[in-house]
């Protein structure tokens, strides 16, 4: 087979590469336009994060079966666009986790201890010992922002450093944080004001985008040790200097700026903030395990075998009848996880018709939905059963006689928490068809409100004046109804995300039992 390698990985991966018969084209430095042009050839592309598969890229690679990317992150490729290509999406979500977790060690001890200032300080010829007052880590209160890889390794190494750890996470279970020895704090503004450092370890999301801003910072303790090896975006660098300027902040450690490249960032004027260019993952171990790992999984999946770590579904195996449940059973899991507010420790999917032919791919997809706020988070069905375990979900998946009327069906349950989906064939639109045990018929848009409410004239039109009010049209609403019950729930679709604020107003005015705002 052909593989074509356009970023640099280690020559021990490129061996295992060669070793296994394949013939390896290394083209770094490409332009897009050169990419385009000559990827038609191959079986297979890697890549680290300097090239873009975008899907002019995927659509020019006739022939291409499998993309590895030598890394954890795949925000550089269109991965929607390679699964409907037919080609695996593979990663190394692992490779370096302890490089950046000792990196974090190393930005926070830095920090405290002003060593790049005093090293700078010693190179220029000054002895200012008086000068440089460091700080101890032992016994002082760490929080840290994200229980996931990194954010576990980092708590069991400041453990032994003999800090007091504290984690916040809402989608981190009790049971993990005991294992890492991390007392959870459930309340951001809580644990920021008790915090003597504080690490972050979450992915950049909507969620997260400035997680770190002026009211956060001003909670925080004075002289506090703020380190990011996470990602740009999530702290704003802007009130970090500012609370910097006012001895709030004592020092911080960053490896990661909101504008890369570049370095362009404000915390460039000052002493006490130690920047590193983006080396979290930058040791040669770290490499060496991504470049030869990930040769490993393009021959596996050139050769048909499992590829534990595929971001996508693709297999040829997988039937239209089940494929089209792919993204159904994902959007039933995400609506679980943000009604529940937390994800879920036992799902219980039961399928009827065609679809309930491949449960594994099912019960993969709608885990993919439960974790996906949390996080790039790749579930496939090879790594389902590991990925479940690791965030403490109990699966069980069986084949229905119940299609209740529809060519197929998958209704979940999960935590108590019902929701059945169906995709008409005809259609491919995904269908809600049940939420709470409520029956109705919708297709859920980007931004919905889901209310429960008691039946009464008039209820939705207080609704609707609220949401217009707040700039937030209705493109199609359904009102669900259960048997026994003098509530409904309406599932409405809205063009506009809307603030906690409104879906509170909204809940009021109806006299709601429950209102949640769901983004898909
Ligand atoms: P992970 O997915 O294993 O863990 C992320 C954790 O963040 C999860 O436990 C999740 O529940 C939690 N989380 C999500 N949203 C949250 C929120 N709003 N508040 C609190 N917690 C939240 O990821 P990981 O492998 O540990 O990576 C952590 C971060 O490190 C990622 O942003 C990743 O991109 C970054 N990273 C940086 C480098 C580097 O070179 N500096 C290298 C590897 C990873």
């Amino acid at each position: 087979m052909r593989i074509l390698v356009t970023d640099k990985i280690v020559n021990e991966g490129l061996e295992i590469l060669a070793k296994k018969g394949h013939d390896v084209d290394t083209l770094y430095d490409l332009s897009h336009e050169e990419l385009i042009a000559c990827v038609e050839p191959y079986d297979a592309l890697i890549v680290r994060s300097a090239t873009t598969v975008s899907a002019d890229v995927i659509a020019a690679a006739k022939n291409c079966k499998v993309i590895g990317r030598a890394g954890v992150t795949y925000d550089n490729i269109d991965v929607d666009a390679a699964t409907e290509a037919g080609i695996i999406v593979c990663t190394v979500p692992t490779s370096n986790i302890v490089s950046t977790a000792e990196h974090t060690m190393a930005l926070m001890l830095a920090a405290a201890r002003e060593i790049p200032a005093a090293d700078e300080s010693i190179h220029s010829g000054e002895w200012s010992r008086d000068f440089f007052m460091g700080r101890e880590l032992y016994e002082k209160t760490l929080a840290i922002f994200g229980l996931g890889r990194i954010g576990g390794l980092v708590a069991e190494r400041a453990r032994a450093f003999g800090m007091r750890v504290v984690g916040y996470d809402p989608y981190c279970s009790v049971a993990r944080a005991q294992q890492l020895g991390v007392v959870l704090v459930d309340d951001m503004n809580q644990i920021l004001s008790m915090a003597d450092f504080i690490t972050v370890h979450v992915p950049l999301t909507d969620e997260t985008y400035h997680i770190f801003s002026s009211n956060e910072f001003a909670r925080m303790k004075n002289g506090v040790i703020i380190v990011n090896t996470s990602r740009g975006g999530i702290i704003d660098e802007q009130v970090l200097v500012d609370f910097m300027d006012a001895g709030k902040v004592y020092a911080c450690g960053i490896d990661m700026l909101e504008h890369e490249p570049y370095a362009q960032s404000p915390l460039m004027e000052y002493d006490r903030a130690v920047l590193t260019p983006h080396l979290g993952a930058n040791t040669e171990e770290a490499q060496m395990r991504a470049g030869t790992a990930i040769a490993r999984y393009v021959s596996n999946a050139l050769e048909g075998l499992v590829v534990p770590t595929a971001v996508n579904m693709v297999d040829a195996e997988i039937n239209d009848a089940v494929a089209v449940y792919i993204p159904a059973c994902q959007m039933c899991g995400s609506i679980i996880t943000q009604i529940l507010g937390e994800i879920p420790k036992t799902l219980s999917i039961a399928a009827a018709g065609a679809c309930a032919s491949d449960l594994q791919v099912l019960s993969a997809s709608a885990l993919g939905g439960m974790l996906s706020r949390r996080g790039q988070i790749s579930v496939s069905s090879e790594n389902v059963d590991a990925t479940a375990l690791r965030h403490g979900v109990k699966i069980e998946a069986f084949i229905s006689a119940d299609s209740r009327g529809y060519d197929s069906i998958v209704s979940m349950e999960a935590d108590g928490l019902e929701v059945s989906v169906s995709v008409p064939t005809a259609m491919h639109e995904i269908h809600l068809i049940s939420v709470l045990r409520y029956r109705l018929d919708v297709v859920p848009g980007e931004h919905s409100l889901i209310v429960l409410y008691p039946d009464k004239p008039g209820q939705i039109g207080i609704i609707g004046t609220i949401l217009g009010e707040a700039g937030a049209n209705i493109s199609t609403m359904a009102i669900g109804k259960r048997a026994n019950t003098s509530e409904v729930l309406a599932f409405i679709n809205i063009e506009e995300d809307v603030s906690s604020e409104v879906v509170a107003r909204v809940a009021q005015s109806v006299d709601a039992s429950h209102a949640w705002s769901i983004r898909l």
